[in-house]
């Protein structure tokens, strides 16, 4: 049962390839993801409707040429207005919106950049029905029923969930049905049904879209994310996570403790036994110390034989605890049987005065000297 499951997944994961099994669930439902791909999303999406927002800032102006080509001037002058308004708009929305990682603000970015041009798609398609167009300038008017197409297709830059997606996109295709219920009696159906048609499928390719450049941006941000060796977290996204831990501790006044793990005399354990074995002693002691931490603690590999744990939530006290239960089971053996150790510091945000992360991990690295030099396997927490 279980083969005929991964052969399926095999199968269906082709256009997928980039994701695991397990990562499936992050393309249908934002809650899941893990905070720095959160934070990188967020990024990206306020990023490109700043992008957009320039595009259409530029843009938008620039049709009154045509506009003022093949319509009468008073339709022209209210259009240019209405245009200009618009391009202002974008052009607030580049100079006030700055990434902040956050996803809400991300959404409340991409409603704005919408919200945009739906305004003026009314105001405009409201405003061209009060006038009777000659046959090139009713053409060019029909070309302003094109705004929800150009909408839709633009949701396909963005790497957004399929919940996400049928939460931005339903609005506009909902009000685009309304508006042709609302017109029923004149409408002339077949087009309306296959424009409306159309628009559907332009929903299904962006939304396509948008979730296969999520589905690469998590593989990405999962590669860059773990020590491909222990499974721990790398240096980078271990100093994102201190910078994002910390920031909130400060916020929360809630304490902090980060524990600075270095292992004792492992170059003679390379030196003896070969790289090799060194390696699955580092991949042992990973597993041990993941093993003792709750859930929330996050284990980064800083360097070569050094670890980091950040411990959110935990004052001085019941990081020690933490530590030295850790150590009282064992951070594993070398080959030749004898038990790995290591010095430790810790250090926590308030009682260390450590205004950022900088500040902290580096009381917590000066104690594991400390530790190192007062004759190694032990843990070092205040004046020690
Ligand atoms: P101390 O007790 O003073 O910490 O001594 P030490 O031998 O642990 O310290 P030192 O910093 O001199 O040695 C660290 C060694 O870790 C040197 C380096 O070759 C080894 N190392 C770094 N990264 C890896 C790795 O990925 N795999 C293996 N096997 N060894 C590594
Ligand atoms: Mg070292
Ligand atoms: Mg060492």
């Amino acid at each position: 049962m279980s083969y005929l499951a991964d052969t399926l997944w095999h199968r269906l994961a082709g256009p997928l390839g980039e994701l695991d099994k397990s990562e499936l669930g992050y393309l249908f439902l934002p809650n899941r993801h893990m905070p720095l791909l959160m934070r990188r999303r967020a990024t990206m999406i306020v990023n490109r409707v700043r992008m957009f927002a320039f595009l259409f800032a530029v843009l938008t102006p620039l049709w009154s040429v045509i506009d003022f080509v093949v319509f009468p001037p008073s339709l022209w002058v209210t259009l240019a207005l209405m245009r200009l308004l618009a391009s202002a708009a974008f052009a607030t929305l580049l100079i006030c919106y700055r990434p902040s990682g956050n996803l809400f603000d991300a959404y409340r970015a991409i409603a704005v950049l919408f919200a945009i041009p739906t305004a003026f798609y009314v105001g405009s398609h409201t405003l061209l029905g009060t006038y009777q167009l000659s046959e090139l300038s009713a053409a060019i008017g029909a070309g302003y029923a094109f705004l929800p197409f150009v909408l839709l297709a633009g949701l396909s830059v963005f790497p957004l969930t399929l919940i996400e997606n049928v939460f931005i996109s339903s609005p506009i295709l909902l009000a685009q049905a309304l508006a042709g219920y609302l017109s029923w009696s004149t409408l002339n159906w077949p087009s309306f049904a296959g424009s409306f048609w159309l628009l559907m499928l332009i929903t299904g390719v962006s939304m396509t879209a948008g979730m296969s450049q999520l589905a690469f941006m998590t593989a990405l941000v999962r590669q860059s994310v773990r020590d491909p060796l222990t499974g721990a977290f790398s240096r980078g996204s271990g100093e994102e996570m201190l910078e994002l831990q910390l920031g909130l501790a400060n916020r929360n006044q809630a304490s902090i403790t980060v524990a600075f793990i270095d292992v004792d005399h492992f170059k003679s354990i390379n030196d003896r036994f070969g790289h090799e074995a060194g390696d699955k002693v580092l991949i042992t002691l990973a597993t041990h110390i993941t093993a003792a931490l709750r859930r929330v603690d996050i284990l980064v590999r800083w360097g070569g034989e050094e670890f980091v744990v950040i411990m959110p939530n935990t004052d001085l006290a019941k990081a020690r605890t933490a530590v030295e239960r850790l150590c009282r089971l064992g951070l594993g053996t070398a080959p030749d049987g004898t038990p790995v150790t290591a010095s430790i510091g810790l250090a926590e945000r308030s009682i260390d005065g450590a205004g950022d992360w900088k500040a902290l991990i580096e009381k917590a690295d000066q104690r594991m000297y400390h530790a190192k030099h007062n004759g190694r396997d032990r843990v070092c927490f205040g004046a020690c």
